[in-house]
């Protein structure tokens, strides 16, 4: 089975996120349609986080900014051992933690 990662589309306004927010940053609403978060776009920004809940397997998290094709800016682990702002990357679904032997999936960014 292949996991997915869904943000969420707002109804009312059409403004996309992830991860999704209760309340619409962009018109306030509540109304929210889930939207698959794929394809490909450019680092933004990333950065290296060290102070990790202990149930992280890693010794730290390379955590990305990434604005896809479709204008949508989501935030995800980076799985590149030579990250550039700018870099083209893809997204991808992959364990990002495990929990009392529970694999915990989450979005992941991978070079084109
Ligand atoms: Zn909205």
């Amino acid at each position: 089975m292949e996991e997915k990662v869904y943000g969420v589309q707002c109804k009312t306004c059409g403004k996309e996120t992830y991860p999704a927010h209760a309340v619409c940053p962009n018109c306030g609403g509540h109304d929210f349609e889930p939207l698959e978060i794929t394809g490909e776009g450019k680092v933004l920004t990333y950065t290296d986080v060290y102070a990790l809940p202990l149930d992280y397997a890693l010794r730290y998290l390379r955590l990305a900014i990434v604005e896809l094709d479709s204008g949508l800016r989501a935030t995800g682990q980076l799985v590149d051992d030579d990250p550039k702002i700018g870099k083209r990357v893809r997204t991808t679904v992959g364990v990002v933690r495990e929990t009392g032997g529970r694999k915990i999936y989450g979005l992941q960014f991978v070079p084109v």
